[in-house]
């Protein structure tokens, strides 16, 4: 099992006053005061890509710094194994396949490997990071452990969800990003909802100067004095990367010089990237101003320079978890074009801090509408960034996770007063 260090202490308790002002911070401070010294273990399937690693090295400094101490793990895979977990994904995502009786046994495999492991490592409480190492509960010792969930599974595919509910329904709370996707079957006393939310202090989010992002976007290649519609994710079909190309050739019609960014990094526990993007590359053909860039490796800095640079920023998801590159956008000053689904739909209000669309048309319309109205763009972009001041930045999430935890080992606290009354 692998154990990621954090490192830096940028982005503490003290450094949100600036940003959120002196109440929240306070209120933070007082939550996390009876649990100083607790020991948190974060579990989940991949150290690199995707939101849940995004969140997590902001989200553990910050715990950091009110004395907490965390510790995050990885859980070991291969690739069979996250072959039958992306599948997972999907079908609780909704897609219409089934599971055999071998890809059962190679998760139950895997989970019952890691909760072994886990076992070993001293915890006050356990936190379990999506479908990937859900299985993991039977294995942990007996202390309290909650599940969260980062997947859109508001129209699951039933298969899919009795699989996974199984095996959620021991822990002590189950985590939603938006209140549709826990769904009816569930004890609704367990079920808690919390929205995801980014690291302003981080390389990816802090604030870029314009000729920065420049020099940034211009080593690969693209004209930084031209326009920019762009659209950041992992190559997976539920991104929609086929749509955002339609809708870019729409746009593209009255705006010859709009050029299109494709930018995704690769994660470590989404197997399916590399096909989706050999598919995009021979659709794209030798069209110059169309410009997919698959990073093997961490990029936060090129994805702040083209969240800061691009004229439009879009995200034309299908079905979104929470869409984090939504918020890092927002957080730019960026209205951002997105799909009206899942968790997008907790950021976007539309027409007021950004637009949401149902169809590739109406998608290169509104692109069409920031292109040609720079002044209501910018209104909008302040909307944008105040939001998630407001919601989305890691000392609220921080916030709603210590008040969850202090309910958990609370009761554990309470148990031996009540034995002796
Ligand atoms: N991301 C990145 N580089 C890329 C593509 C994505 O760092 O090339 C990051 C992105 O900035 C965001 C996260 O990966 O922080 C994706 O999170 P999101 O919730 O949008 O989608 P997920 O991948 O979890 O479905």
């Amino acid at each position: 099992m692998e154990k990621v260090t954090v490192e830096g202490t940028v982005g503490s308790v003290e450094d949100y006053i600036s940003l959120v002002g002196p109440e929240l911070v306070e209120e933070v401070k007082e939550l996390a005061r009876p649990l100083k010294g607790a020991r948190i273990i974060l579990l989940n399937s991949t150290a690199v890509g995707g939101g849940v690693a995004e969140m997590f090295p902001g989200f553990i400094r910050l715990l950091h710094s009110l004395g907490i101490e965390v510790t995050w793990l990885v859980m070991p895979g291969n690739r069979q194994f996250f072959a039958v977990t992306k599948k997972i994904h999907n079908g609780l995502q909704g897609a219409d396949i089934s599971l055999t009786e071998a890809e059962r046994s190679i998760y139950s495999r895997q989970n019952e490997i890691t909760g072994k492991e886990l076992a070993q490592y001293a915890a006050d409480l356990y936190e379990i990071h999506d479908p990937q190492p859900a299985g993991v509960y039977p294995y942990l010792s007996d202390r309290p452990a909650l599940w969260r969930c980062h997947i859109d599974s508001s129209t699951a595919n039933p298969e899919f969800w009795e699989f996974i509910r199984e095996r959620i329904e021991p822990y002590d709370r189950l985590i939603f990003s938006m209140q549709e996707f826990a769904r009816k079957d569930l004890d609704s006393r367990k079920v808690v909802i919390i929205h995801p939310a980014i690291d302003p202090f981080s390389v990816k989010n802090r604030q870029m100067d314009q000729e920065t992002a420049k020099r940034t976007i211009a080593r690969y290649g693209i004209n930084p004095n031209a326009p920019l519609m762009t659209q950041i994710s992992r190559f997976d079909p539920w991104k929609d990367p086929v749509g955002v190309i339609e809708a870019y050739r729409l746009a593209r019609r009255r705006h010859p010089d709009l050029q299109l960014v494709l930018l995704g990094a690769m994660a470590d526990d989404d197997p399916e990237g590399p096909t989706i993007l050999a598919s995009l590359r021979q659709a794209v053909g030798n069209d110059q101003s169309v410009h997919i860039l698959a990073d093997t490796s961490p990029n936060d800095r090129e994805v702040n320079a083209f969240q800061t640079l691009s004229r439009v920023i879009v995200q034309k998801s299908l079905r979104e978890g929470f869409g984090l590159t939504v918020t890092e956008a927002l957080w730019k000053g960026q209205p951002v074009v997105a799909g009206n689904v899942g968790g997008i739909r907790a950021q976007i209000r539309n027409g007021q801090n950004g637009f949401l669309v149902d169809t590739v048309e109406e998608c290169a319309e509104r692109v069409e509408y920031l292109l040609d109205n720079p002044d209501q763009q910018r209104e909008l972009g302040r909307q944008a960034r105040e939001t998630v001041r407001q919601k989305f930045l890691m000392i609220r999430l921080v916030r709603d996770h210590l008040k969850l935890y202090r309910q958990l080992l609370g009761k554990q606290q309470l148990q031996p007063v009540m034995m002796t009354e």
